[in-house]
């Protein structure tokens, strides 16, 4: 099996999610399922300034490795990762990031209300799933619960921790991921002064039919 394209793709959006802020150094990781139902995902340790493409790590959805580098093992938090890609057959890439603001409330362990678009469509409120261990199963199986509950979710918090957003495509899960960092970051903003008001609920419905968000990751 020849996984240059899925090793390109995932490399390219690396490359991407560190230019808009969304990962730095090594934190964060990125994965899209194979055209055998394998997956290419991010190795561990690597930092994105110097990753290549031959460096993204082939493993199947139990963790074994497929095909890498010599030295080279997948992102420490893979599990977060298969676990996801196993439970959710609608999904095929996902990113995890610790972008600030939805960090922030990560460890706040709140919620991010549908105060705007970016945040409604990407299915909000987003919610927090519970803590665990960084790099255990349970991580991935605590985000995949919440998913796979309320199949309009692109992403999730992560207690204490940070960001998962996912989709058919790499492309659609940064562009979730984006959104749901730039949703934190205009409701950080917008408590520093007052309360912010939510879209009006009798709206929800009409702008998820405009975004065309039905119950696929595909849309937004
Ligand atoms: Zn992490």
């Amino acid at each position: 099996m020849d996984y240059r394209e899925a090793r390109e793709r995932v490399f390219e959006t690396a490359i991407r999610l560190n230019k808009a802020n969304l990962i730095r150094l090594s934190a964060g990781n990125i994965s899209c399922r194979t055209a055998d139902g394998n997956l290419a995902i991010t190795p561990s340790g690597v930092q994105y300034e110097v990753m290549a493409p031959e460096d993204v790590v082939v493993i199947d959805l139990e963790g074994n490795i497929l095909d890498a580098r010599e030295g080279l093992k997948p992102s420490s938090e893979f599990h977060l990762h298969t676990r996801i890609l196993e439970r959710l057959e609608d999904v095929n890439a996902v990113i995890h990031t610790h972008s600030y603001y939805a960090l922030t409330f990560a460890v706040l362990g709140r919620e991010l209300p549908p105060v705007c678009l970016e945040l409604l469509v990407t299915g909000g409120p987003i919610p927090v799933a519970p803590y665990a261990r960084p790099g255990t199963a349970a991580v991935g199986d605590h985000a995949a619960d919440l998913l796979q509950r309320r199949p309009e979710l692109k992403g999730c918090l992560l207690k204490n921790h940070g960001m998962v957003a996912v989709g058919a495509t790499l492309a659609k899960a940064f562009s979730h991921a984006w959104d749901i960092e730039t949703g934190a970051q205009i409701y950080y903003q917008a408590i520093q002064i007052a309360e912010p008001d939510k879209i009006p609920p009798a709206d929800v419905d009409f702008i998820r039919q405009k975004y065309n968000l039905v119950s696929d990751r595909s849309s937004g």
